[in-house]
């Protein structure tokens, strides 16, 4: 299968997570229903989710989602049956047909996987990267990352000057948004309660929790040499110190009394 780069920046929620080579689509479309009336001093966890929604939106209607009758789009519903929700979390699950190495989720629940990771990945490793974005949205990661760029560029005029009336957001102000958190990376500590979340979010799951270890493994593998080298330099760039969290992973999971599978 010939794959298309990314036409967006990873935005939201998946700040630890973005892509090589991402391009912004800008356009002029309005979106609208959820922007409603929002003071920087006042934007409600509320309303970010509501802006994330809107963004999910646009992110699907921009990038290449797999059709139902895809394999790799058959393959992430096998793999994700049963999983509508976790924790609280109402999810959704859709593959986007581009070559990076990459996943998302946003505070609504919206999960996406990139069409090179699932080629990179055995399924349950999947899963474990899967439970990592979660855990970036069930530790408020996403929220706060999203927030700081609604603030910071769409919404940094603040929208009273427009009398407190709609603040939709544009095509063009979502780019802005989709840049900043492009820019942005989570610490180091957000990364390890992520990765500790995604850990449990394996055993909750009947996986065996080494598939956490054995994802940044892969990734490490990965970002060795060969084509797709490119696709995963920025992935690694954010998520520092990727061989510390293989062998953290891989001493829990020994700690834990689990075997490592062949
Ligand atoms: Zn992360």
């Amino acid at each position: 299968m010939k794959l298309k780069q990314t036409l967006l920046a990873f935005a939201i929620m998946g700040a630890c997570t973005l892509t090589a080579q991402a391009q912004l689509k800008i356009n002029t479309k309005t979106i609208g229903s959820a922007a409603k009336a929002v003071q920087a001093a006042t934007l409600s966890n509320e309303d970010v989710v509501a802006y994330t929604k809107e963004y999910i939106t646009w992110m699907d209607e921009n990038n290449p989602v797999a059709p139902a009758n895809d394999e790799l789009a058959k393959r992430l519903a096998n793999l994700t049956k049963g999983l509508s929700s976790y924790d609280g979390l109402q999810l959704n699950f859709k593959v986007y047909l581009v070559r990076d190495v990459n996943a998302f989720a946003c505070a609504d629940g919206s999960v996406r996987v990139c069409a090179g990771l699932l080629q990179a990945m055995s399924d349950n490793e999947v899963l474990g990267v899967i439970g990592h974005e979660i855990g970036h949205v069930k530790n408020q990661d996403s929220k706060d990352a999203f927030r700081t760029a609604l603030l910071t560029s769409a919404l940094k005029e603040g929208v009273s000057s427009q009398g407190g009336t709609a603040a939709a957001l544009s095509d063009s102000q979502l780019g802005e948004v989709s840049e900043k958190i492009a820019n942005m990376s989570f610490s180091r500590k957000q990364e390890s309660q992520a990765d500790d979340y995604g850990y449990k979010f394996l055993k909750d799951n009947n996986v065996n929790p080494w598939y956490m270890s054995m994802a940044f493994e892969r990734l490490v593998e990965l970002s060795g040499g060969g084509a797709e080298a490119g696709f995963t330099k920025k992935l690694f760039s954010s998520h520092p110190d990727t061989q510390k969290r293989v062998a953290e992973m891989a001493k829990k999971a020994e700690k834990d009394g689990f075997k490592k599978p062949e």
